[in-house]
């Protein structure tokens, strides 16, 4: 969605609500009202009804049905009952056809008590009708009634004055709703989302600070993955084109040998030799292949990325063996400091650090020279050393070691059938694990790798630093 089609979308709601709240409100508050007055008037009728009563009852105690004579009833019905409930005056009805009303509540209550009234539902609308009830000084009982309007006629005799209100409240709420909602959202609309640091600490944007520090954050994560992203991109095109020119150098060398012996250009003596470097050069092929699946392995996190319970110290026992040829080839020998060191890891990665620690510790030895290998643990780590007491590695040299193809000598490197990608697998195969690598090195006297690597993996944090 554009940047103005939110914008819109927000004003849009907040003004919806606004809007919706108002009319709610207005809407609630007149049902609320209208149901006050109601209870308040028909109070006040009632009242109003009683006195009328008791007015026209001293009437008619002083002057008898003479009383009624030009008297303005309009609206009420009046009644004039004797003590034995013959009807002997009433303004709408047929006095003669009127049935005894002794009975009726009022009267019963009047009679009895002096005054009395009830409310009854008229048979046709649902209009109630009062009625009020007062006992004579000669016995005789006066009745008047009114009819008295229930909720509905009386909200239909106010039908036009509410909704004219009703209109008016609704217009003036969309309007004030509009214009407040634009207000709200000015500010934001305004916003340059490419510096949202400028509005900090500005009076119209304190609400919306958090949200704009929230961006600005993400907008550095964002610029920073950016950056990883094309890094990483160079270190891959940086990659590939060394493999390559990795690659070509024992590829020439082979073609080179093997055309020599095809022109017959060799001498039958040297025939054997040619054909041991022909072998060594592939050798070191097949180990470099063998070093590039592993990095792209580790690169991707395949298979062999599954923890499972594992003894540091047994797999350090299984590396050296492995490497024994080597290292009485060089009249090195390997020592193994330790006991064993149960952990939760990757074994085949724990394998290939071990390894090629040992393997280097070996290759960069003098002849004669020693490896001391020592696994400890504690509560939550365990601490591999591989130690030798060989040519080290200069300062400023020991940073880059672990990069892919960095080589310190790389004759030497080459000569001992290194790949210079041996650190850079230890190094990823230890991050996996969320441990750390350091190296202490002087140089002529020997190098130390120290690999930290913590019990039980927390894979959550491993995972980010990856
Ligand atoms: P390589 O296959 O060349 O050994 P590595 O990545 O294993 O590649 O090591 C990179 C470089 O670090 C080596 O070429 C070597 O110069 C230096 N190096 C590694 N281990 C040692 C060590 N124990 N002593 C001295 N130099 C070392």
């Amino acid at each position: 969605m554009s940047a103005i089609g939110w914008r819109k979308k927000i004003s849009n709601k907040i003004f919806k609500s606004i809007w919706l709240v108002a009319v709610s409100v207005f809407l609630a508050s007149l049902v609320f009202i209208m149901g006050i007055s109601y209870n308040y008037f028909s109070g006040l009728q009632k009242r109003q009804l009683k006195n009328e009563t008791e007015i026209a009852a001293r009437g008619v105690a002083l002057s008898g049905i003479r009383y009624f004579e030009n008297l303005g009833t309009d609206g009420y019905r009046i009644t004039w009952i004797d003590a034995e409930g013959n009807i002997l005056y009433d303004n709408e009805a047929d006095t003669s056809k009127m049935e005894n009303h002794l009975e009726r509540e009022e009267v019963r209550l009047a009679l009895k008590e002096g005054y009395g009234e009830t409310t009854r539902y008229s048979s046709t609308l649902a209009d109630k009708q009062l009625y009020a009830a007062k006992r004579l000084p000669d016995g005789s009982v006066l009745r008047l009634s009114i009819v008295q309007m229930a909720v509905w006629s009386l909200l239909i005799g106010f039908v036009q004055p509410i909704g004219i209100v009703i209109v008016i409240a609704f217009l003036l709420s969309f309007f004030l709703a509009s214009r407040l909602a634009k207000e709200i959202v000015k500010p934001i609309n305004e916003i340059e989302l490419d510096h949202p640091e400028q509005y900090y600490d500005k009076e119209n944007y304190k609400e919306v600070e958090p949200l704009l520090r929230r961006i600005s954050n993400q907008q550095h994560q964002l610029k920073e993955d950016q950056r990883q992203i094309e890094k990483n991109a160079l270190i891959r095109q940086e990659f590939s084109a060394n493999v390559s020119h990795e690659l070509k150098t024992p590829l020439h060398a082979i073609s080179g040998y093997a055309e020599l012996l095809e022109n017959g250009m060799v001498n039958e003596n040297d025939i054997r030799p040619f054909a041991g470097r022909i072998r060594m050069e592939s050798i070191r092929m097949a180990k470099l292949v063998e070093d590039i699946i592993d990095l792209s392995k580790l690169d991707s996190r395949t298979s062999e990325t599954k923890f499972e319970e594992c003894d540091l110290y047994r797999i350090a026992e299984n590396a050296v063996d492995s490497l024994e040829e080597a290292a009485s080839s060089q009249n090195v020998t390997v020592q193994i400091n330790g006991r064993s060191a149960p952990m939760k890891a990757v074994p085949q990665l724990l394998y290939s650090v071990i390894y090629n620690l040992c393997d280097n510790a070996i290759k960069y030895n003098r002849y004669g020279g020693s490896v001391t290998i020592s696994v400890q643990q504690s509560r939550f780590d365990t601490v591999l050393s591989v130690k030798d007491n060989g040519i080290g590695i200069p300062k400023e040299s020991r940073e880059r070691i672990f990069e892919r193809f960095y080589r310190v000598d790389k004759s030497r490197s080459r000569e001992v059938g290194g790949t210079g990608l041996g650190l850079s697998i230890v190094k990823h195969a230890v991050m996996i694990h969320g441990g750390k690598i350091e190296v202490r090195s002087e140089l002529g006297e020997g190098a130390e790798f120290i690999v930290t690597i913590p019990n039980e993996p927390d894979e959550k944090s491993i995972l980010a630093d990856l």
